[in-house]
């Protein structure tokens, strides 16, 4: 079992690398079958299975030898084991094919906001709708349902959960696309340039409607805090070869060098286009799989009363 889903991911992984390079190019991901982008020549079936074809041919067109992007293994062994670890989270049923759906959607678009700084509403509209849909048939069990439940009693009917459930997804796909779009405009403030944009807004929305309220906030402020690394690892380590190149080339004391540098590294962040996609995208699987669990050690770990000076009892 756990093989057949690892090789329908790496099949599914296989029709998402068609997504990720059609997709912000505007090709159609049904019609043309799938042609080397140098010399144009049809891709044959068996040159066209995942993994294996591209390992056979060591990652190189047949006709041109134009090196195939290694993006294409990457993304099928992603999709197989994301499949694979859903099935192993979740077991067999709902919830699996909720999760691989999600992982999908976020693996397609993680990918496309990396390459091309896109983020399709092929995959985003779609996805906020498939995030409603499955909010009816897996419970989101969010904030709005335990509210309500708290506030009136609707019994355990079935139709009540679902109704609840509907709530919660429609209350996180609001709350998630009205965060992005408050954050877009705050970030627009603050570094003068346009560091989101409606795509991150729809990204959002769909996120909002597969997670609900609470792991949507989750994991918005995990993403912040991944950006704001990557920013900060991109400022020094662009800093640190400015100094040493002022240093050896101009002949600057490390002083001045360090003062230059720094300029040139500012500037080499406010022009940095931080794929804010990736972030988002990549938090929210990991708050699928174990937000739930991280909050509530969050709230334990707030909640825990100071240590107690024990020794003194001693
Ligand atoms: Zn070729």
């Amino acid at each position: 079992m756990a093989l057949a889903i690892f090789v329908l991911g790496l099949a599914f992984g296989s029709f998402l690398n068609v997504c990720i390079y059609r997709m912000p190019r505007g090709i159609s991901v049904i019609h043309p079958r799938s042609t080397c982008p140098n010399c144009k020549t049809q891709i044959p079936f068996y040159d066209n299975v995942p993994v294996v074809s591209w390992l056979v041919l060591r990652g190189r067109c047949r006709h041109c030898h134009t090196p195939i992007s290694a993006r294409y293994v990457t993304v099928e062994l992603l999709t197989g084991s994301m499949f694979l670890l859903c099935y192993a989270h979740f077991g067999y049923g709902l919830s699996t094919l909720k999760c691989c759906t999600f992982g999908l959607l976020l693996l397609g678009l993680i990918f496309t906001d990396a390459e091309t700084q896109l983020l399709p509403d092929q995959l985003t509209l779609p996805g906020l709708a498939l995030g409603v849909l499955f909010s009816v048939m897996v419970p989101v069990n969010d904030l709005v349902s335990q509210l309500l439940l708290g506030l009136i009693s609707l019994g355990p009917s079935h139709a009540s959960w679902r109704l609840l459930s509907l709530l919660d997804s429609l209350a996180g796909a609001a709350v998630g696309a009205s965060f992005i779009y408050g954050a877009g405009a705050i970030y627009l403030r603050a570094r003068g340039v346009h560091g989101m944009g409606f795509g991150d807004v729809k990204l959002m929305a769909m996120v909002g409607a597969f997670l609900g309220i609470r792991l949507t906030i989750f994991t918005i402020f995990a993403a912040s805090i991944a950006g704001s690394l990557f920013g900060l690892w991109t400022l020094s380590s662009v800093w640190m070869k400015r100094t040493k190149r002022r240093m050896l080339r101009h002949h600057e004391t490390a002083q001045q060098a360090r003062r230059r540098a720094w300029g040139s590294a500012e500037i080499a962040l406010r022009h940095l286009p931080i794929p804010f996609g990736v972030f988002l995208g990549g938090t929210a699987m990991l708050a699928f799989f174990w937000g739930k669990g991280l909050i509530r050690w969050y709230w334990r770990w707030l909640m825990s009363p100071p240590v107690a000076p024990q020794h003194r009892i001693d």
